[in-house]
């Protein structure tokens, strides 16, 4: 179907941070698949395991128990607020299944009124019909009404609006603690309380859809831990597999008991070849030392990209995001940077509002980072020389 506009290149393989097309090519791999291929490609642990369960056993459903995914939430549960998972295969599964949680933990609990969701301007929760009115973008919801019913949208950052759109209809707060497809925009860590707290307050359950900015993209496992508050829901996908199509949705037990048995199900969610590349995945991201390293080397890289941005005040505007999870505010169009990178052999990924995604492979390492520069740097002079041409 002609639902993307595609760069017209075929990848034929991968190996760590690089990409080869057919015409062997070589590429830098700055987009990963949307934050997907957290571990680079073809992991050799990542190979290994999913190589050894593809021998073994694909799929049995849910109407049996499964090793893999017990053995995964329980190390998800060890290492985050949650005490229960529910395990999908997409972003928007995830979403759905907290947004369901919230309703549904509501109406168990009496208050069956409450059912609507404060979410963001901006917002992107995925791309079924209800992910598409959390997320409230015109762009996504043109032509698909009537829109699922239930959400109310205020401004990303604005304590105040957040307050002010509770009612004793409200059920839940969604929001991605660093925006993704909305432009790479952190929220700041007070607002982040501020909601904690509203929520405590009103008895709303806060879900922080760490699809895209979680698994150790911002150098901790999940981005809220730099805040020191937790979500009630907290929805995962992207990075969780590595590449393979895996999402879960994180729950403490209070909120989790609301799906109770045959409330909800998925026939594929959790199969034990995607719980062999999860599991592999948390295999080397909990390794020590795994997340300080990211931190480590986001913050040299930070540095060069901060002095790029001084060196030249005419292309970027800004540089923002957290740990490996970058935007380039550009003052010019976007979709040249992207294109001259891509010129000079490096991939990323527009955002809206102007910005460049960078989005390297958690396991990048400095001699990646310098390599990325110069490309940066040559696209950087590209643009202006090009616009003094013009
Ligand atoms: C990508 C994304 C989703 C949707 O994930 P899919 O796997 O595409 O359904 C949801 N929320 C956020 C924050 C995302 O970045």
């Amino acid at each position: 179907m002609p639902t993307y506009s595609r760069v017209d290149i075929s990848f034929e393989r991968g190996e760590g941070v690089y990409l080869f097309d057919t015409t062997g090519q070589r590429y830098l791999d700055f987009a990963s698949g949307i934050a997907v291929n957290a571990l680079g490609h073809c992991h050799p642990h990542l190979v290994e395991s999913v190589r050894k369960q593809v021998g073994k056993l694909w799929h049995t459903s849910n109407l049996y128990n499964i090793p893999g995914q017990q053995k995964l939430a329980k190390r998800l549960v060890d290492v985050t607020f949650a005490d229960s998972v529910f395990f999908a295969n997409s972003g928007s599964e995830a979403v759905e299944c907290s947004l369901k949680m919230a309703r549904k933990y509501h109406d168990d609990n009496g208050n069956p009124q409450r059912y609507r969701v404060i979410a963001f301007d901006n917002a992107f929760h995925g791309r079924t019909l209800s992910t598409i009115a959390a997320g409230g973008q015109e762009k996504s919801l043109a032509g698909f009404a009537p829109n699922v019913k239930g959400f109310d949208h205020v401004p990303f950052g604005s304590l105040g609006d957040v307050l002010g759109a509770i009612t004793i209809e409200t059920a839940a707060i969604l929001v991605e603690p660093i925006q993704g497809e909305g432009g790479i925009r952190p929220a700041d860590a007070e607002f982040l309380r501020g909601l904690r707290k509203a929520a405590d307050e009103h008895g709303i359950l806060l879900i922080f859809d760490e699809v895209q900015c979680g698994m150790g993209r911002t150098g901790k496992l999940f981005a809220h831990e730099w805040t020191g508050i937790f979500p009630d829901i907290m929805p995962i996908a992207k990075g969780l597999g590595g590449g393979f199509p895996v999402a879960a949705c994180l729950a403490t037990e209070n909120a989790a008991t609301a799906l109770s048995a045959g409330s909800h199900g998925s026939t594929f969610g959790g199969n034990p070849l995607s719980m062999a590349a999860a599991n592999a995945v948390l295999d080397i991201m909990l390794a020590p030392g795994f997340l300080e390293n990211v931190d480590e080397i986001a913050k040299k890289w930070w540095e060069l990209l901060c002095d790029l941005a001084s060196t030249y005040p005419g292309v970027i505007e800004e540089i923002r995001g957290s740990g490996l999870m970058i935007g380039i505010k550009c003052k010019t169009d976007s979709a040249k940077m992207i294109s001259c990178l891509f010129d000079g052999g490096m991939l990323s990924v527009g955002a809206v509002g102007n910005v460049v995604r960078l989005l390297p492979p958690l396991t990048v390492e400095e001699s990646h980072i310098s390599e990325a520069m110069k490309i940066l740097r040559k696209a950087c002079s590209k643009i202006i020389e090009d616009a003094k041409n013009a």
